[in-house]
């Protein structure tokens, strides 16, 4: 008899029994008056917890779905595209504007670093002849840790007049994002990070200027074209069969985020970030990105010297049946990732990080047991404040 896997990956993420209860019963009509009331309620509560009053389109589809989305309602063959690169994620967003044709511009950062707004603004100050048409943004960039000041940079973009696109899987629903505050134009994420459902389901919030962007947009599509999703809906439905059971589960997760409270578990997130950090530090392991940089959601951490992150990984999967991510194409053996997004909370770090503390010593490296947890619970009794 084994313990459950724990996945402490970034995505899929843990499910709540109460989302995996909804999911598993029989499918209702996606044409009945039951559907579309709980369609109605869930784009009601994403709206809510994106602060906006942007229309949103429910994609059957992976993140990336969504993301191929974006780009072909807004761009046009040749348009010029400002991407902003930090890792794989952000990097995706540039190979799908290539595919549909865009002259794809990069301004990147180094693995590990954010992307400088100032430089953004400065790149978007020099284009006076507003040739930019698209910024493609990842507001957390999963592969390496790091969170991109997502306010300062969509307000550079906004300046400039240019459609803001932004991946943020793996923030909505664990930090922040006022899609209208900081006048995003087109904003996806999906069910399987911090919202606490399996993978299956994507949404795009969809702003008037990206609507202008979307009758100016000539590029080919149909499954994913914007129009039919949002005169769908006006009628609380969707064009095609969307995945109903998942549609009914996410109603289920974004009630348990909202009776939860939005503000509290957007606190819960900066704390498991802290915790982690914390611990982690403790354990005299070095992590991948600095503080300022840090994700609320996922941490990149470096292997102790003579430890290779395959082994690592596979003792914390033998020996506790806790997952961690490896690194991601050039990082991959670099570094290991550990996920605290959506249905993880103060006891999963606990845990997690005596086990990595009890792994680590098993293969050799010196770390005194209790460190990082005690390191961890002094961020829990605020000793160290959540910021
Ligand atoms: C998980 C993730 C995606 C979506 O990936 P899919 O595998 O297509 O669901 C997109 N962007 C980021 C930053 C992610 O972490």
């Amino acid at each position: 008899m084994q313990p459950r896997e724990f996945l402490m990956i970034p995505g899929p993420t843990p499910v709540p029994d109460a989302v995996l209860e909804a999911v598993s019963r029989h499918p209702i009509g996606h044409r009945s008056a039951d559907f579309s009331k709980v369609l109605r309620e869930t784009i009601d509560q994403l709206k809510n917890l994106g602060a906006t009053n942007n229309d949103v389109l429910l994609f059957t589809a992976s993140g990336t779905g969504a993301m191929e989305a974006a780009i072909a309602n807004t761009i046009n063959q040749g348009d010029h595209v400002l991407s902003l690169v930090c890792g794989v994620f952000s990097e995706r967003w540039a190979r799908i504007a290539e595919a549909f044709g865009a002259r794809v511009e990069r301004l990147t950062a180094e693995p590990g670093e954010a992307i400088d707004p100032a430089a953004v603004k400065r790149r978007l100050d020099a284009d006076s002849e507003k040739s930019v048409k698209v910024v493609t943004i990842t507001h957390n960039e999963t592969s390496t840790g790091v969170m991109n000041d997502l306010s300062k940079i969509a307000a550079a973009v906004r300046e400039h007049g240019a459609i803001s696109i932004v991946d943020a899987v793996t923030s909505f629903g664990a930090y922040p994002v006022p899609i209208d505050e900081w006048g995003i134009d087109v904003l996806i994420t999906g069910s399987q990070k911090a919202l606490m459902l399996p993978p299956g389901l994507a949404f795009a919030f969809v702003s008037k200027n990206a609507w202008a962007a979307y009758d100016r947009c000539r590029t080919p599509r149909y499954y994913f074209d914007f129009k039919m999703y949002r005169k769908s809906l006006e009628a609380d439905t969707t064009p095609f069969t969307p995945n109903v059971s998942f549609v009914v589960g996410l109603q289920t997760a974004l009630q348990m985020l909202h009776d939860a409270g939005r503000d509290a578990v957007f606190e819960r997130h900066l704390r498991l970030k802290n915790m982690v950090r914390g611990g982690v530090k403790a354990m005299g392991l070095e992590l991948f990105v600095k503080d300022e940089a840090a994700s609320p959601t996922i941490t990149a951490i470096l292997p102790p010297k003579d430890l290779t992150v395959d082994a690592i990984r596979k003792r914390l999967k033998e020996r506790f049946r806790i997952v961690v991510a490896d690194g991601q194409d050039a990082l991959k053996g670099k570094i290991f990732r550990i996920g605290h997004m959506g249905y993880v909370f103060e006891r999963d770090i606990l845990m997690t990080l005596s086990s990595l503390e009890c792994v680590l010593t098993e293969l050799g490296y010196p770390c005194p047991p209790g460190k990082a947890t005690s390191a961890a619970v002094a961020v829990l009794s605020g000793a160290v404040t959540a910021k």
